[in-house]
């Protein structure tokens, strides 16, 4: 997360819930592998770990592995030793699918590290590419018993990260909106559903959803005026205001109405469908994610038999990548554009690839040993 006026807001709030339950307490968690893991976050925890998949197909293993790790350092009444290594490396969550290679195989071997002995868990977070603070990169973490074995294990998943840097490609062809719904148009039947990711304004990666700009390009398109026309399904617009006024005039009805632009919130309430020409464009009154078959169907919407599906989604979840018959990722405008070098960041450390192409020196991929968090947090930040 980021909180205007914080730095590191993740290891304030653990830095807090430490000062109510005290330092002796055994602290476990789970992150997502998008997230952000800075010294002082380290510190506060004792076990850190993250997914392994990306989709995270694996939440509940994630989950699971916490407590257990959890269980098995109060069997063994000792707190782990836990190895850092920051990765000057900072890419969008659609170069590092675990889908695709090179993700693919840095994530398998971190499966093998923590099978060695003397290794209690490791895990490698891609981080977190649309904020900026100096904390946004990627870094890895192993714990355990045995000083060696981690820092053995840390550093050949930082190396192996470190060494793939310019292999990282995006899941799916890209092009501008434009040219994907050429793509999509000029597709025969066999590549239909073709499916388009408006991946600027995914809400889900922190962007706000409500971002106008891909529904108004796909109602200026000749192609869809008339409801003959291609079908196109549009996921989603959030506007509280519309999605009244379009229940109170029923199905069937016309309505003209505005959405968009508006604050929104994580669950979409009420959704309407607005048939415009061949296009159906679902709006909501708060926002959602369309990750899922039914969240079309139980709308009367049928993505397996529409010709596009749009969806504010960056890398297909699992039921629609298994649905789409073809795929672009749209690199489109909105909070987490794809094109990280056209946002500006200022506070992000440097050099950072992909930001900068040429180190002068190659990178610190040893392990820092972390201090326990019942110990002072000791040494340069970093
Ligand atoms: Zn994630």
């Amino acid at each position: 997360m980021v909180v205007e006026g914080v730095s590191d807001a993740e290891a304030v709030l653990l830095r807090r819930i430490r000062a109510a339950i005290g330092a002796s307490v055994l602290v476990s968690a789970s992150m997502d592998l998008h997230g952000n893991v800075s010294r002082a976050l380290a510190h506060a925890a004792d076990l850190l770990t993250c997914y392994r998949t990306a989709p995270h197909v694996d939440v509940r293993a994630t989950r699971e592995r916490t407590c257990r790790n959890l269980v098995a350092c109060l069997r063994r009444g000792q707190r782990p030793l836990k190895a850092w290594v920051p990765v000057p490396i900072l890419l969008p969550g659609e170069q590092t699918s675990t889908r695709d290679e090179p993700a693919r195989s840095i994530y398998a071997a971190v499966v093998a590290v923590e099978e060695a002995d003397g290794v209690l868990d490791a895990a490698v977070w891609v981080g977190y590419a649309w904020a900026d603070e100096p904390r946004n990169r990627a870094a890895v973490v192993v714990t355990g018993w045995e000083r060696g074995a981690v820092a053995r294990g840390a550093e050949s998943l930082a190396r192996l990260f470190w060494n793939a840097r310019a292999e990282f490609m995006f899941v799916a062809p890209t092009g501008s909106f434009a040219e994907c719904l050429d793509a999509a148009l000029r597709a025969d039947a066999s590549r239909r559903p073709f499916f388009i990711s408006d991946s600027g304004d995914n809400p889900t990666a922190g962007g706000s959803g409500d971002v106008t700009w891909g529904l108004t390009r796909l109602l200026e398109r000749e192609e869809f005026r008339a409801p003959t026309g291609p079908t196109v399904i549009y996921a989603s617009v959030p506007g509280p205001e519309a999605v009244e006024i379009a229940v109170r005039a029923g199905i069937g009805a016309t309505v003209t109405v505005t959405a968009g632009a508006e604050e929104g919130d994580i669950h979409a309430g009420v959704e309407v469908v607005l048939q415009v020409g061949s296009v159906f464009a679902i709006l909501t009154k708060l926002r959602k994610p369309y990750h899922l078959e039914r969240d079309f169907t139980q709308l009367d919407l049928r993505p397996r038999e529409a010709d596009v599906v749009i969806v504010k989604i960056g890398y297909l979840e699992p039921e629609l990548y298994a649905m789409a018959k073809d795929w672009m990722l749209g690199l489109t405008p909105g909070g987490v554009d794809q094109d990280l070098e056209r946002l500006g960041h200022q506070r992000i450390r440097r050099p950072m690839w992909p930001f900068d192409r040429v180190f002068g020196t190659d990178p610190d991929l040893n392990a820092r040993f972390i201090p326990m968090s019942d110990e002072p947090l000791t040494g340069v930040d970093e």
